[in-house]
């Protein structure tokens, strides 16, 4: 391609509200341009990239059967509310209607649609298992679309979703796909770690995230410095170990609490002592942070928070926050005090039965007891994560934190949806059994962004070679001179049956064009210049800072 021909706005200075690297050199090599907030258009360059890890996602998806599809965008607002996500998705799903009042949302995933896909299809066991993917655009109107295409409310993903007779297969192909989003990553260039993850809205019970490593990660990992161990720290809780006790005001029926042995691991995994831990959770209602208090093992969601504090306006703190509040930083796993913290207890929450509080006893808890109402509590003392306790190996080693910005996951999602949806298959008996389901995740275009936050410079982006928008950069340094042009035109003829090739044609001066080549990062450049007549050319590669002189007749081979 040409570059006189091509479309690469590239900019001198980045809008100030790009905000990481990989948005500010996006929009200064001219990849994308922004539309509204979090809605982009891909210039030729981003869309080459997309179009190279599209094509790594699929070779590996089909490299394990994976068949692709192309489902719709505009989805049924009935089929959600089959599943009941009509109400539980919340206003990041985009909603409308149509000329006859119906109402539809543009597809975020796609869960409810491939169900309602296979139902009337997959009828017996002889046709299971099946994955289907998909690479599509879909929409989530984000509360903060943010960093680019990191986070937007149009984004590119691509969705996998497997159907199993029994667990074992489902286990099986969760593998293949686990160790296929490895192949992806590791072949798209970026330092990544799969994490133990949480399933949160979409349901099911056992998942991972696979993080590039990059400093803007709007998720925090916890690792173990000395096994594969790994978690997202959303996987987590944190753990409340007050200075002082909480004392009992009146008589209270004490019972035991399990799990203390999972509880002394990942204590000792985070080099906290396991005495008088509380959980606790912080939240924030009406612009205050108030901390929750929970004993056992009993889940406290938004829902439930909502008609506790009998307001719409409460937020789940994420960790960052709890970690700003606490003034702690992630890494930083030692003793946090606490001056002022409001506390609640949230055994008065009516659907959370049973809940209690602030026992002071190692394995007891008290039965529906209140903070307020009968404890004195002082809410000084130390703020540490713990992991909830499953798949922990034995030598877990120390905590060890980093960012990561999440570009994939996989999900065992169980009976969820086909028993909600009755999306039923005969079983070899002859009975029918709700499909059991997995479904998987790549952000396509957030992958593109995550790379180059890992691969770039001052001047611009390094391209890995295997989704280099073009291989080589060939650059006519001045164009009005006749050698030059014949040459560099004569070698773009030719390297163009081996290779991608970018021609810099354009008759600007040579500062321009290197300025840009740096900026676009492609893996290699060929520079026809002043030795243009003896035949010799330069060739400089964009991860060093080395270049050399090569005759056109090794050209080939030195770019190999
Ligand atoms: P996040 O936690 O970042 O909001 P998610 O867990 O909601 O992501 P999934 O539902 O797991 O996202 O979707 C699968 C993949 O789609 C994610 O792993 C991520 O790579 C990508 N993705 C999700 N939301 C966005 C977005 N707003 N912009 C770009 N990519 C996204
Ligand atoms: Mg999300
Ligand atoms: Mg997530
Ligand atoms: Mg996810």
């Amino acid at each position: 391609m040409k570059q006189s021909k091509i479309f690469i706005p590239t900019l001198r200075e980045v809008p100030a509200e790009a905000e990481s690297v990989s948005h500010k050199l996006l929009l200064k090599a001219g990849m994308i341009k922004q539309n509204a907030s979090g809605i982009y258009s891909y210039l030729p360059t981003a869309k080459r990239v997309l179009n190279k890890i599209e094509q790594i996602v699929r070779e590996e998806m089909e490299r394990i059967d994976g068949v692709e599809v192309l489902m719709p965008v505009l989805q049924q607002a009935e089929l959600w509310k089959e599943s009941g996500r009509w109400d539980a998705y919340g206003p990041e799903l985009m909603r409308m209607k149509d000329r006859n009042s119906r109402e539809f949302s543009l597809g975020p995933t796609h869960e409810e649609v491939v169900t309602s896909l296979v139902r009337d299809e997959l009828k017996s066991y002889k046709r299971l298992p099946i994955t289907l993917f998909q690479i599509q655009t879909k929409f989530r109107d984000e509360k903060r679309p943010r960093f680019g295409l990191l986070r937007g409310r149009e984004f590119i993903m691509k969705d996998a979703y497997s159907f199993h007779a029994n667990e074992a297969s489902l286990d099986e192909t969760y593998n293949d796909m686990y160790n296929a989003y490895h192949k992806i990553f590791t072949r798209v260039g970026l330092n990544f770690r799969p994490v133990l993850a949480d399933s949160g809205a979409i349901g099911g019970d056992h998942t991972h995230e696979f993080m590039a490593l990059a400093e803007i990660g709007e998720d925090t990992i916890v690792y173990s410095d000395t096994s594969d161990f790994a978690a997202n720290i959303e996987k987590t809780e944190v753990v409340y170990t007050p200075n002082h006790e909480h004392t009992p005001i009146k008589e209270l029926e004490k019972v035991e609490t399990p799990g203390v042995h999972t509880a002394q691991k990942l204590a000792d995994f985070l080099n906290v002592t396991v005495d008088k831990i509380v959980k606790s959770m912080i939240v924030k209602v009406e612009d205050e942070y108030v901390m929750i208090l929970i004993r056992g093992n009993h889940e406290v969601n938004d829902v439930k928070l909502k008609s506790y504090f009998k307001t719409e306006n409460i937020e789940m703190a994420n960790e960052n926050e709890i970690l700003n509040i606490l003034g702690a930083k992630p890494g930083s796993i030692g003793p946090v005090h606490v001056d002022k913290i409001k506390i609640y207890a949230d055994n008065d929450v009516q659907d959370i039965n049973n809940l209690a509080v602030g026992a002071n006893e190692d394995g007891y808890h008290y039965l529906n007891a209140n903070v307020d109402r009968d404890f004195n509590v002082e809410a000084y003392g130390d703020f540490r994560f713990i992991l909830e306790g499953e798949s922990l190996p034995n030598n877990l080693g120390k905590a060890k934190f980093a960012e990561g910005i999440e570009v994939g996951q996989v999900f065992k999602l169980g009976t969820k949806y086909s028993e909600s949806m009755n999306a039923t298959f005969l079983d070899e008996q002859g009975k029918a059994r709700p499909l059991i389901m997995g479904c998987y995740g790549v952000g396509v275009s957030r992958t593109l962004s995550a790379v180059i936050e890992q691969h770039h410079d001052d001047r611009g982006v390094i391209w890995p070679k295997s989704i280099a928008p073009y291989d080589v950069h060939l650059i006519a340094i001045n164009p009005k001179q006749e050698a030059q042009l014949e040459l560099a035109d004569q070698l773009y003829d030719q390297l163009r049956n081996h290779f991608d090739v970018l021609y810099d044609d354009r008759k600007e001066r040579a500062g321009v064009k290197f300025n840009d080549a740096d900026l676009i990062g492609l893996p290699v450049r060929v520079m026809v210049g002043k030795q243009a007549s003896e035949g010799i050319v330069e060739v400089k590669r964009r991860d060093n800072s080395e270049s050399q002189e090569v005759h056109i007749d090794d050209l080939q081979d030195v770019l190999n």
